[in-house]
């Protein structure tokens, strides 16, 4: 069965006819100065998708209901399968090229790729024949706050974008009403919005395109999910992630070291992760150099017989040194709440890496055998680097997508890789909740058979 149906304007405009997108895409046609006689022979954007084709989310024979696991609550279910529609360009486009202009936002926290993306974008509109490109200054502020001003974007301006992190157009929190928004695009004629954000920025998007099609404003917000965290639904993993987890290695390898070289060192490391902990356990997965990994999904015990600094006393005894790598998100209950809030209405949270580090210092302390403790929290140094090879093809083919999917005429939607191919999503069915790690699952468990701990509860 299909899992849903993909917003498009159509559904308001009746009178919306599509244009017959050949006229844009042959090849040889150079757009640009800079490609003149260089293009392949193809006249096509290398073949259409055709709106019905579908991608597998998912399929799975179960041959019992125990190897279901948690998947499968009724005994009888053994079978799952659920597809999604395929990104990329379409015969039938919606905008004509010369009446576009396009911009792009970023939004949220920095996460490695958002340059790429950027830079497919803007590549990818410029092939169409668009030639009103801007970029909106920090984040949704930019639509209204009056200093800052648009950014002409063309493909000489964003050709090595990509080649260091941050965002070329800068990321902010907070800002203007869902209206003022509005209001600004309409005002500045905008009529395809890319949004580059998380959960929050992605809300914005579904409340601007909701807003556009009650003005009968024929805009299309398409998002590109960034989430460093790989906390969306459906998506196999979102940009930026890959990347994390590399350098996230590293900062466990100095861990390592620091508590190997140290007499009974304990080596910390905070990773990102609010509400899943995907990072942590793919970057304790890949070093295997962690023997204890915390996540949100798991909850576990710091103190008591089968708390983690009970087992940390049995590693230093046993091994002479340990390496923690805890999700921020992780041990939320065990801390005190302070109910502040980010310019988004996000919740502060309580910083576990400190707490953990404070308990394990008072603990050996009062055992008459102190642990040396080092602390690692390499978060903002993670966020700022540039992505690496495998998230910068991802970033590539999620920006072309993302500009296939205005062309064709959708809105309120996004685009991730899904099952190995590339899929549009509408946006309020990968944003109703964070995609959580099942603390059943059969790679949960590979984690803890490679850390070797044993649940803290
Ligand atoms: P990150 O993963 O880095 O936190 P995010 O997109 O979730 O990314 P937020 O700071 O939560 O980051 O939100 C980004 C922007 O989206 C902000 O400008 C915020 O005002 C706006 N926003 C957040 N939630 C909503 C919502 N429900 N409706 C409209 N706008 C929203
Ligand atoms: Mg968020």
């Amino acid at each position: 069965e299909l899992r849903f149906s993909l917003p498009h304007l159509t559904d308001i405009f009746k009178d919306l006819k599509p244009i017959p997108s050949t006229f844009c895409l042959k090849m040889r046609t150079p757009v640009s100065e800079e490609f003149a006689g260089g293009y392949p022979s193809d006249e096509k954007w290398h073949g259409y998708i055709n709106n019905n084709d579908r991608v597998l989310l998912k399929v799975i024979r179960y041959s019992s209901p125990t190897s279901a696991g948690a998947q499968c609550i009724d005994p009888d279910c053994t079978w799952v399968e659920q597809w999604v529609h395929r990104a990329g360009p379409r015969e039938n486009i919606y905008f004509r090229p010369e009446d576009v202009k396009a911009a792009i936002i970023t939004c949220g926290g920095l996460c490695p790729g958002l340059n790429d993306v950027i830079r497919q974008i803007v590549i990818t509109l410029e092939i169409y024949g668009v030639k009103n490109i801007v970029g909106i200054p920090f984040g949704y502020r930019g639509f209204t706050d009056r200093g800052l001003k648009e950014m002409p974007l063309t493909r000489k301006v964003v050709q090595n974008i990509h080649l260091s992190g941050g965002s070329l157009l800068g990321v902010s929190r907070g800002g203007p009403s869902v209206r003022e928004i509005v209001d600004s695009m309409e005002e500045r004629g905008i009529n395809m919005l890319f949004v580059l954000g998380g959960n929050g920025t992605h809300a914005g998007a579904v409340a601007i395109h909701d807003e556009c099609r009650k003005r009968r404003m024929k805009v299309a917000v398409v998002g590109v999910p960034k989430t460093i965290d790989n906390d969306i639904l459906l998506m196999d993993k979102t940009f930026g992630f890959d990347t994390a987890v590399e350098e996230a290695q590293r900062a466990i390898n100095s861990a390592y070291i620091e508590a190997h070289s140290a007499y009974r060192g304990v080596g910390l490391v905070k990773l990102m992760g609010r509400s899943s902990g995907f990072i942590a356990m793919h970057a304790s997965l890949s070093s295997g150099q962690v023997d204890i990994c915390l996540i949100p999904e798991a909850p576990f015990h710091i103190h008591g017989p089968h708390g983690v600094l009970r087992h940390l006393e049995y590693l230093l005894e046993k091994k002479g040194a340990a390496v923690l790598c805890v999700a921020e998100g992780a041990g939320q209950i065990l801390l005190q709440k302070t109910n502040a809030t980010d310019a988004s209405g996000n919740t502060v949270l309580g910083d576990i890496g400190v707490h953990i580090q404070q308990e394990v210092k008072k603990y050996f302390k009062e055992l008459g055998k102190p642990a040396d403790v080092k602390y690692i929290d390499p978060t903002y140094m993670i966020r700022a680097i540039r992505a690496n090879a495998s998230d910068g093809i991802l970033c590539t083919v999620l920006g072309q997508n993302a500009v296939h999917g205005a062309f064709a005429g959708f809105s309120g939607i996004t685009v991730g890789i899904c099952n190995t191919h590339y899929a549009y999503f509408p946006i309020p069915e990968v944003i109703k909740y964070p995609r959580l790690i099942d603390p059943n699952s059969r790679m949960w468990h590979r984690c803890l058979t490679s850390t070797g701990q044993p649940d803290f509860i």
